[in-house]
């Protein structure tokens, strides 16, 4: 009987042969180590969209500045942009250049996804709900990847859905458009960015616009692995966007499932905590610490020791500290 009480347990399951796929799913919380904003949740957008850069987006109407000024996320919504394609590529201008630049690293999270994979040949998916690109940051095999809401490290053309190289379109957000945090590095003003296929000005990271539908990848890989899943680790996510917290109870109704956050979530889907639950196992905490105690308990901190260069520092101070004792 397949049963997980603490990481120790987790870890022998893991390694066990009856535990033959697993699947991950991770939200923002497993990037919070890199330091990098969380620019899709609400309270991400008003970190990055400060009301008082609103009218430095002067290419915005009047009432698309009084939408934007109510609610941030309406710069990522999908008819604003087709409307204007200007205020969304300002706001990400600085995020979409230091992904390019590699400017955040990615965490011990998703050094975990790429450590399982090497090791243990089980890893089937990782659906990640974040678009910072940092889980194809870690040496895993692209069709590992699920991007859930797309991610900001390729570009494509809203209209037609051309791909634009993501280097080609970098160089045409450094030279065309506007830096609203910092006015000296880009143009004074900012010029279209046009689709080599379609002609327009849609250009934009490949992330699912709000009032877009998701990439059908999502539907298909989900069918596919869902159903012979034998573990899955949630990691970081509060768990209320759907479709993505569907994956939960998608799977069959004896697959052990593993929630690594600071705080229980999912009960509403049925996820339960305490002492009595069968299937559910809960490690509280940040995620960066809990799954560098699960490596270890692995076997793995050496291996993970080794990817120190592509690591944060805070990252890399936790494991030398591990390591200490
Ligand atoms: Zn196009």
């Amino acid at each position: 009987m397949k049963s997980v009480t603490d990481l120790a347990t987790l870890a022998r399951f893991i390694l066990s042969s009856d535990c033959q796929s697993i699947v991950i799913l991770t939200g923002a919380g497993v990037s919070v180590a890199s330091g990098i904003p969380d620019f899709r949740s609400p309270a991400g957008m008003f970190d990055t969209l400060r009301p008082e850069l609103i009218p430095f987006l002067k290419t915005a109407t009047e009432r698309q500045r009084k939408l934007m000024a109510l609610d941030p996320t309406y710069v990522v919504e999908r008819g604003m942009f087709l409307e204007n394609s200007f205020p969304y590529l300002e706001v990400r201008r600085p995020f979409i250049l230091g992904v390019r630049d590699k400017k955040w690293k990615p965490t011990i999270a998703h050094h975990f996804a790429s450590l399982l994979h090497k090791k243990t040949n089980k890893l089937t998916r990782v659906f990640t709900q974040n678009i910072d690109g940092l889980t194809y940051a870690v040496n895993l095999p692209e069709d590992k990847i699920v991007s859930v809401h797309g991610t900001i490290g390729k570009a494509g053309c809203e209209t037609c859905g051309q791909d634009m190289d993501f280097k080609n379109f970098c160089a045409e957000v450094e030279t065309k458009i506007k830096d609203i945090y910092s006015p000296d590095l880009g143009p004074k003003e900012s010029n279209h960015i046009l689709c080599q296929c379609c002609g327009n000005a849609t250009v934009k990271p490949k992330t699912v616009l709000f009032g877009s539908s998701l990439p059908t990848e999502f539907f298909d890989k989900a069918a596919q692995d869902l159903p012979t899943t034998d573990l899955l680790i949630v990691a970081g996510t509060s768990l209320v966007v759907s479709p993505a917290n569907s994956l939960v109870n998608n799977i069959p109704s004896d697959t052990l499932r593993v929630v690594i956050n600071n705080e229980p979530v999912g009960q509403e889907l049925g996820i339960e905590y305490g002492t009595n639950t069968k299937r559910d196992f809960f490690a509280r905490g940040d995620c960066d610490k809990v799954f560098m105690d699960l490596i270890d308990e692995l076997g793995w901190l050496t291996d993970l020791n080794g990817e120190t260069n592509n690591l944060p520092e805070a990252s890399v101070q936790l494991i030398k500290a591990k390591l200490r004792r």
